[in-house]
């Protein structure tokens, strides 16, 4: 594994996180973990934002992915990404702005100095709606575009180079052949003719260092112009803000059920267990409420969640894996062993209770 730092004295360093949030893969137990979180806009000292985006196809149906129907998918894929470095050019270098091969999609990303939280929400609706990709999110036919949901949340996970898919090999099922995440050039992106497959860890290309992008005066006056006339509002093809969803439990919850304490002072933890787009931070949070609070063992944990959750993407090995790792030393996730703190989940959005009324900081026993 390569480390990859910032073009900062600092390193990559997000104080929001309390620490670093860049992990080595040999810091962490399972081998090619993916995964480092986006920089979060809104408390990042630096005010460098992340923008990534991530071009998929998608069908609607369950199907198993083989090298040969993502090359026979790619060149259409490839428009897409195409058009969004098209348009990314016209304002950024091209040696800034990066590309990775995930497996069947590509991520593109760069990053942006001086780049607040409203900037980053200003931009990425003004970049959207000006190449006017469509969105793979709930589609029912073969779609090529941008996974705009992934795109707009600024705390999503995002696997990193060196990464591979073995998840969703193994796991999902999504795939039929591992593949490491590799980083492309864009001159090398413009020239491809088939996926850029990468088979072993040995043959995964890195970026030699990710440098930040210097603002854009004329991306932002542009964007500025574009809010002021309202072109954005009248783009009805993108979803721009997703409301939180919370499912209704139909089912009588007996007051012995560890279920029934999730709500009985306030439904923030309960929440996160019937929202059905649950974020992996919000997950983690549940999971050390019911460890270190509710002193749940791991068994119960896994049958609370399994009975009571509405997650669109449950996997019950996948959650088992992961709520291992609360269990296991020297893992990320057993690092803090104590409940979240209630400003913590304010912070989050996950508990709207800003009064006394969320008992859910202080230990419950
Ligand atoms: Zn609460």
């Amino acid at each position: 594994m390569k480390p990859l730092f910032l073009n900062l004295r600092t390193g990559w360093f997000d104080r929001s996180m309390y620490g670093s949030n860049l992990v080595f893969a040999k810091d962490i137990a399972v081998s090619f973990i993916q995964g480092r979180y986006r920089v979060n806009a809104d408390s990042n000292k630096m005010n460098i934002s992340e923008f990534w985006f991530d071009a998929e196809f998608k069908t609607g149906k369950k199907e198993v992915l083989t090298k040969v129907l993502v090359n026979q998918r790619f060149l259409r894929l490839k428009k897409v990404v195409v058009k969004l470095l098209r348009f990314l050019l016209l304002y950024f270098p091209k040696d800034k702005l990066y590309i990775k091969a995930s497996g069947s999609g590509f991520h593109v990303y760069f990053f942006l100095k001086d780049c607040d939280k409203e900037t980053w929400e200003l931009f990425i609706h003004h970049i959207l709606y000006r190449v006017r990709i469509p969105n793979t999110k709930h589609v029912s036919e073969l779609t090529f575009g941008l996974d705009i949901d992934s795109i707009l949340s600024s705390e999503r996970k995002i696997s990193e180079i060196g990464s591979w898919n073995k998840v969703k090999k193994d796991f999902k099922h999504e795939v039929n052949y591992l593949n490491f995440n590799t980083w492309v050039s864009v001159d090398k992106f413009f020239e491809l003719v088939s996926y850029p497959f990468c088979s072993s860890s040995e043959s995964v290309q890195y970026p030699l260092q990710y440098e930040c992008c210097n603002m854009s005066e004329k991306l932002l006056r542009e964007a500025k112009k574009a809010k002021s006339i309202g072109t954005r509002e009248s783009s009805n093809s993108l979803l721009l803000t997703k409301p939180s969803r919370v499912l209704e439990f139909k089912g009588n919850i007996q007051k012995n059920d560890s279920a029934y304490q999730l709500q009985k002072h306030c439904s923030c933890y309960w929440n996160i267990l019937r929202n059905p787009d649950s974020q992996w931070y919000a997950r983690n949070f549940l999971v050390k409420w019911l460890i270190y609070s509710m002193q749940l063992e791991k068994a119960e944990i896994l049958e609370l969640i399994n009975k009571y959750n509405a997650w669109s993407d449950y996997e019950p090995r996948i959650t088992a894996f992961y709520v291992e790792k609360h269990f296991k030393e020297g893992t990320n996730e057993s690092k803090v062993k104590r409940p979240p703190k209630k400003e913590t989940l304010i912070k989050y959005g996950l508990c709207k209770n800003k009064s006394k009324r969320c008992v859910y900081g202080k230990l419950y026993k």
